[in-house]
């Protein structure tokens, strides 16, 4: 498979050096020449396999012989370590369960296969030690540091706000030591970002260290999230209803790659975009006008994202086709107080707890299937709600579990180097 850049098509890329670079020179994101349609028999075997080869069959196209099969099941073994349950919430709406991962939030998939991808391609020695260079609003710093931890050749430097990320998410960030450096910034996450950019762009940082990022825009990173679809689906075929998935979207990239595995042959029929206040999509479906805007602070803040990167590959998906997207595609929007009123009404009804950001999924959904009654509708639920403990508590009025597998962390020593310029950044990354 080859990679273009959305910003031109003649340029032509590898996976490898797609991966290892994350963004095409040009600063366009990578897209592939073509988008694998999985056979017939794929599906029909699809109850009677596994998910570690649903996830290789689905995956193994866009990789092609760039890493040998047996790597790649390696590789997608250890990125699917866990469970990803639908739970049944009430009537015809299940949750997604994306939560059951080490770091407790759905990026774990996406930074553990791109840890693996990259940890392959520098052992087989056709580059050097890379590091990799991150900003973080909360979820992908400790989704990368937990993903990358150990693996040889890679360094990893993660820049997070003083203060202004959950006690848990800190933690997960700043204990684990070994090739992980956690840098605390003096500002807030729109500094952390504009360091991270600027420290791609400088010479003498790249004269010294081959520099690569992980977020989203990475199809190592990208293309994994598909794997969630192919295995939900698996759990729902035998519903005999139309389908429907509610994403609660930031960068937009989650939702995009299960809009991918539509387009590969997968069953689903329709998706929703939930948003919180940051809504240029949603206005883009009413208007066909797009508008990045500075983002706004809410209490999904994984979703706070004005100028979404991965929207682009939604459109190049549906060829720049405005009405055939929004045939697939419906979005809305909500404020905090309607998510909260959320978490308290399903819990009240159900029992179920939802963090923030499956809240926004459960009230798009809800919104659609107010129309489309006849679907039966899926929310992701991306994060575990005692990553957001505060909100959560505070609107259910009771103590939520902390699951076993984070027990141990609070106690664990926080070890973090203090920043506050870019002179600092590159000092460190000088040193
Ligand atoms: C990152 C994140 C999102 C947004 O996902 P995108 O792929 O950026 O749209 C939603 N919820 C949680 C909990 C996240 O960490």
């Amino acid at each position: 498979m080859k990679y273009f850049s959305l910003n031109d098509r003649t340029h032509n890329s590898s996976f490898e050096n797609a991966v290892v670079r994350g963004i095409a020179p040009d600063k366009g994101l990578y897209f592939p020449e073509e988008i694998v349609k999985l056979p017939q028999s794929f599906f029909k075997e699809l109850q009677n396999s596994d998910k570690f080869q649903i996830a290789f069959e689905a995956i193994k196209g866009y990789v092609g012989s760039e890493i040998p099969d047996a790597d790649l099941k390696k590789i997608i073994e250890t990125t699917l370590d866990f469970d990803f349950p639908v739970v049944p919430v009430k009537g015809n709406i299940g949750s997604l369960e994306l939560f059951h991962g080490p770091t407790l939030a759905f990026k774990d998939v996406g930074a553990r296969f791109m840890a693996g991808s990259l940890g392959y391609f520098i052992k087989k020695g056709n580059i050097g030690k890379v590091t990799v260079l991150v900003a973080t609003s909360g979820d992908t710093g400790g989704a990368v540091a937990n993903g990358f931890l150990g693996v040889d050749g890679i360094e990893v430097v993660i820049l997070y706000p003083k203060g202004k990320v959950s006690e848990i998410q800190e933690k997960q960030l700043t204990t684990l030591g070994q090739n992980i450096t956690a840098l605390e910034v003096e500002g807030a996450f729109d500094d952390c970002q504009s360091m991270v950019k600027r420290a791609f762009l400088d010479d003498e940082i790249k004269k010294k260290r081959q520099l690569t990022s992980a977020n989203s825009i990475n199809l190592a990173r990208w293309l994994p999230q598909m794997f969630y679809y192919f295995l939900a689906y698996k759990q729902l075929a035998n519903k005999g209803q139309k389908l429907v998935f509610s994403v609660p979207s930031g960068n937009f990239g989650n939702i995009c790659a299960g809009m991918l595995a539509r387009e590969m042959g997968l069953p689903i029929d329709h998706f929703i975009a939930s948003n919180n206040v940051n809504d240029v999509v949603t206005q883009y479906l009413e208007t066909e006008n797009y508008e990045p805007k500075p983002s706004i602070h809410t209490i999904s803040n994984a979703m706070d994202v004005g100028d979404p990167s991965n929207f682009v590959r939604i459109l190049e998906l549906f060829d720049n086709e405005f009405h055939t997207l929004k045939n697939h595609l419906s979005s809305y929007s909500f404020g905090d107080d309607e998510t909260r009123k959320a978490i308290k009404d399903v819990y009240t009804e159900t029992d179920y707890i939802m963090d923030p950001h499956g809240a926004v999924g459960y009230l798009g959904l809800q919104k659609f299937l107010k129309d489309h009654p006849d679907y039966y509708g899926t929310f992701l639920e991306t994060a575990h709600p005692v990553k957001f403990l505060e909100t959560v508590e505070g609107v259910i009025k009771e103590k939520v579990e902390i699951p076993e597998s984070l027990e141990g962390i609070m106690d664990k020593q926080k070890k973090s180097l203090q920043i506050s310029s870019y002179e600092d950044l590159k000092g460190y990354l000088l040193s």
